[in-house]
Parts: structure tokens; C-alpha cells; sequence
């Protein structure tokens, strides 16, 4: 055996030559020569192959289920926390730099809802010499409450959509449309992982619905969505508020919904001479379908959706009675449904002269035949 005149630092021993050439590990770990330089006896008495945590902690939004990665919140949609567990030990886990041809695996064994127990397995070649190391690392699942969990839970809000209606009040549909529009916005915009999407309140008032939106832009797609849907306008009005956690100086938006004055399925009186109109559509000019004639009627420019109009009644209020006679191309005789008198009437030229039945309504402006429900009076779209 040749001689290398080394002698190793910790025990004393002389190092053989062959050992000095064996960790030649290509020249990775230049701050490491002091180790290099140990008997093999010695280095692997130290040597550890992994550098493992004594535990490692998952942090889990017990509201929304979010977990806590680097240092932030993300949305995993996970109910299931093993494979974040294995995630986060496998990063947590280090191999000595030396070691060569590292292989391992991961074993998660669940002990109970909040602990994981991993038993993570690593071989590896050091010095020439294979070498295998088990560690188990005890991951703990703290169920803790996200910023924005925390936010909602607090009130924090930054607009409020307020849905209300031009000289009465929104129905139940429009209410419950608007709440669904406002979610299904706010859904899409978490989708995307926008975690400050949120509603933090939807309330109803006597007027009508007010929703506390998580920001301003989200609180304008609301308001702008709300009336692309069901019509009429919105106006926005900026309050300043001050913020007591920062000192900052932010503006609180109100977006003030006004649905239109008369909705689909309502019929009014303009009060022109040609009677009645059951209103099609109040997206832009109020457009509608004339009771007596079946007629096309939409309203002025300047109207809009809100012509001066009485309110008769609506669609839902119709009954249906019986076609008694058709008389001419104008009248058509029915049973009048309070009296059972049979009465002549305006024929719209929708009226199917072959049914029996037709639905009408009887209203100050008298009884009109109205079109069926899913005719042509809903073709608006
Ligand atoms: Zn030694
Ligand atoms: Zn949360």
C-alpha cells in the first residue's frame, strides 16, 4: 500500500492514497476540502445523507381551505392536504452535497386529521460507497384563517352596489339576478386566482338589494353587468373614508343601479290613443307590442325606458277565457272571466282564431287579448 503522508485530522490515522482519489466528486464543494481531508471511518462516523426538519407545519384556511405556500395564500381546491404535506417536506428536505445518484421516496402516514407522519427513504452513493438514510418528519395541518377569510369575516369592503328601481321597487327575480350576477362575477374572478375577489355582504332593503364588494373595479363589473341584463342605468358616486391600519386615504365607491321603470311582461297605457302595450323589452328604448291591434310600439328617443305610462298589470295576471266568435278582421267576441258575459273585443293580429281558450287581461283600459306566454312576445332575446 503506498503512502499518501496524509494523516487524518480528527483520529490520527494515516490516509491511504486510493482514499484521496476516491471523493474526487468533480470538483463540487470547494468549501469542503477540510472534510476531504477525514479517514473514511471518520467522515461517515458524521455524515448525515439527509438534513431533514424536526417538523414541518402545513398552514390550512379552516373557511376556505387555501394553503399557505412561500408567503402567501393559494387556492388549491384541495380537501385533501397529503400531497401539499409531501410537497412541502420534499422541499423542506436536504441531500448532502457529496452524495451522487440520489434516489428517494416519500411515505405519508395519516394519524389523524391534523397529523401526517412522512417517512421519506434516500440512497445515495458517497465515496464510492452506497448508502441509505430514513428520516420521518411529523407534519403538522394548522387550520388557520386566510387574509381574505379574514377580511369577509371582518367586513372589509371597498364599494357597494346599491340595486334599486325607477319609481317602484326591484321584484324578488331581480333581486335574486342581481345577488346571482354579482357571484358568479366575483366565482369567475377567483377562478382566476384573484383572492381579492369577494362579497362580504348582500343585504336587502326596503328599496331594494345593497352588496359590499371587495374592491371598486369588482363593484363597477357588478353594476355593469347588472344592467346589461336587466336594463336601465347605473350612476357612481365616490366617498373618501380613511383606512386606521395604514393611514392611507382610500375612496369607497357607490354604484347606484336604476333598473328600469317598467320591466317585460308589464303592461302599460301610454296614454296616446292606440291603447294598451305589453312591454317586450327595456333594453334601451322601451319596446313593446300593442294589445289592440298587435301592433309594434316603441317609445321615443327622449322616453327611453321610461315613457310616461299608466300601469295596468302584468302578463302573470292574465287568465284565460273562452273565444266565443270571431266577429270581423277587428273584434272578436269572449267570455268576460268576472262576469261571464260574453263581450266584444279588439283582435290583436296575434290571436289564434282556432283556440278555444285565449288569455286575457282585465284592466281600467278594459279587456285585451294578450299574446300566449312563449309566442313571439318574447323574441327580444
Ligand atoms: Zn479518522
Ligand atoms: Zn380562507
Amino acid at each position: 500500500m503506498s503512502r499518501s503522508g496524509e494523516f487524518c485530522p480528527r483520529c490520527g490515522d494515516e490516509i491511504p492514497e486510493a482514499a484521496d482519489e476516491r471523493p474526487d466528486l468533480g470538483g463540487a464543494g470547494g468549501g469542503r476540502n477540510t472534510e476531504r481531508v477525514l479517514c473514511d471511518a471518520c467522515y461517515f462516523e458524521e455524515f448525515d445523507l439527509v438534513d431533514a426538519p424536526d417538523t414541518v407545519q402545513v398552514r390550512v384556511c379552516s373557511r376556505c381551505g387555501a394553503v399557505h405556500k412561500g408567503n402567501r395564500w393559494v387556492d388549491i381546491g384541495a380537501e385533501d392536504y397529503t400531497d401539499i404535506a409531501v410537497e412541502q417536506v420534499s422541499e423542506a428536505l436536504g441531500v448532502h452535497v457529496d452524495a451522487q445518484s440520489v434516489a428517494w421516496q416519500v411515505a405519508p402516514e395519516q394519524v389523524d386529521q391534523n397529523n401526517i407522519r412522512m417517512h421519506a427513504e434516500f440512497s445515495g452513493v458517497i465515496r464510492g460507497t452506497p448508502v441509505t438514510e430514513q428520516v420521518t418528519v411529523p407534519v403538522r395541518i394548522s387550520r388557520q384563517t386566510c387574509k381574505r377569510c379574514g377580511k369577509i369575516a371582518g367586513g372589509s369592503f371597498a364599494s357597494i352596489v346599491q340595486v334599486r328601481a325607477d319609481e317602484r321597487a326591484p321584484t324578488d327575480e331581480e333581486r335574486e339576478r342581481a345577488e346571482e350576477i354579482a357571484r358568479e362575477y366575483v366565482a369567475a374572478r377567483e377562478e382566476t386566482g384573484d383572492r381579492n375577489a369577494f362579497v362580504t355582504e348582500v343585504k336587502e332593503v326596503d328599496d331594494g338589494l345593497n352588496m359590499k364588494i371587495s374592491t371598486n373595479q369588482m363593484g363597477l363589473g357588478i353594476a355593469k353587468r347588472i344592467t346589461a341584463q336587466l336594463g336601465g342605468s347605473y350612476s357612481d358616486s365616490r366617498r373618501l373614508i380613511t383606512e386606521d391600519e395604514d393611514g392611507q386615504e382610500l375612496y369607497r365607491m357607490t354604484y347606484a343601479v336604476r333598473l328600469p321603470r317598467y320591466r317585460q311582461g308589464e303592461i302599460i297605457d301610454p296614454e296616446d290613443g292606440d291603447g294598451p302595450v305589453l312591454v317586450r323589452s327595456v333594453q334601451g328604448n322601451l319596446k313593446g307590442v300593442r294589445l289592440a291591434t298587435g301592433a309594434d310600439y316603441e317609445a321615443s328617443f327622449e322616453a327611453g325606458d321610461a315613457p310616461d305610462a299608466e300601469r295596468l298589470g302584468f302578463r302573470e295576471d292574465a287568465v284565460p277565457t273562452t273565444l266565443v266568435a270571431v266577429e270581423d278582421e277587428n273584434a272578436v267576441q269572449v267570455l268576460d272571466p268576472e262576469t261571464f258575459e260574453s263581450v266584444t273585443v279588439p283582435r290583436p293580429d296575434y290571436l289564434d282564431v282556432d283556440a278555444d281558450e285565449v288569455p286575457v287581461l282585465k284592466s281600467q283600459a278594459g279587456l285585451h287579448v294578450l299574446p300566449d306566454d312563449g309566442s313571439d312576445a318574447d323574441d327580444d332575446g
